[in-house]
């Protein structure tokens, strides 16, 4: 189920790291790093967003990243691979939150099963060893967190993001914080962790593969647009006009 378009022709073979057609694969500018934090991707089975998903793009930047396609587990550590305890792990939280609530000068934070931000920030901020993120649509990660009834054990996140999706237009994003799966976990990660140089590098990547994304697509003339007489011809783009060698939208941040 997917909103975007096709892309053309080019069916090679997919990259065995992102699963994407060679044309939108940015694996070659990742340099997986050593976290503390383990992340765990656990994507619905009918997530099926080979060209704008980024749950693979976004394991791929961690040593040990783990990705799993699947509906249930019985335990997290059957869905990880290794023996864990649960209740040093943390999952994104998908009920209702009050945001109004959160504590001052914080952006992410744990709540109880209300979605309250529990007291002691900095001791259930700490020690977490993993993050669970459920990939899909809005309605299949709550399918997810239904059928995995152990995440009632861990720790539950709420981010708040300063900055909007860079999906930008490309893709209705369902969830919740407007965020791609690959920049929820950048975030919540790069915290954890005290090192904003992941966030950094993973928005870089994710930059890049949207750019070479919007540069496979057809020029937008080639699609009939509904014009309005007398309007100015130059319509806003979405797509960049991009120079020769142009690669990665030039981002550099
Ligand atoms: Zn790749």
């Amino acid at each position: 189920m997917t909103d975007t378009p096709a892309l053309p022709a080019a069916v090679a073979e997919p990259c065995p790291h992102c699963g994407k057609p060679a044309a939108l694969c940015v694996c070659d500018f990742v340099e997986p790093v050593e976290t503390r934090v383990r992340l765990a991707i656990l994507q619905h089975p009918q997530e099926q967003d080979v060209t704008l998903g980024s749950a693979r793009l976004a394991v791929r930047h961690f040593v040990g990243g783990i990705f799993k396609v699947g509906l249930s587990w019985p335990s997290l550590s059957k869905a990880v691979g290794r023996e864990v305890d649960v209740k040093r792990w943390a999952v994104m939280h998908l009920g209702s939150v009050d945001t109004e609530a959160f504590p001052p000068g914080r952006d992410l934070v744990v709540v109880d099963k209300d979605g309250k931000p529990v007291p002691d920030q900095a001791a259930a901020l700490k020690g977490i060893e993993g993050v669970v993120a459920f990939d899909g649509s809005w309605s299949q990660a709550k399918t997810l967190w239904w059928r995995n009834p152990w995440v009632l054990k861990a720790r539950r996140l709420v981010i708040r993001p300063a900055q909007p999706s860079l999906y930008g237009k490309l893709r209705k994003e369902p969830r919740r914080e407007g965020l791609s799966t690959l920049e929820a976990v950048a975030f919540v990660i790069s915290r954890l962790e005290g090192k904003p140089e992941i966030e950094k590098a993973m928005l870089s990547s994710f930059r890049r593969m949207l750019q070479r994304y919007r540069d496979s697509l057809p020029p937008p003339q080639e699609k009939s647009r509904k014009r309005r007489p007398g309007s100015p011809a130059s319509a806003p783009s979405a797509a960049p006009a991009s120079g020769p060698g142009s690669s990665g939208g030039g981002a550099n941040t």
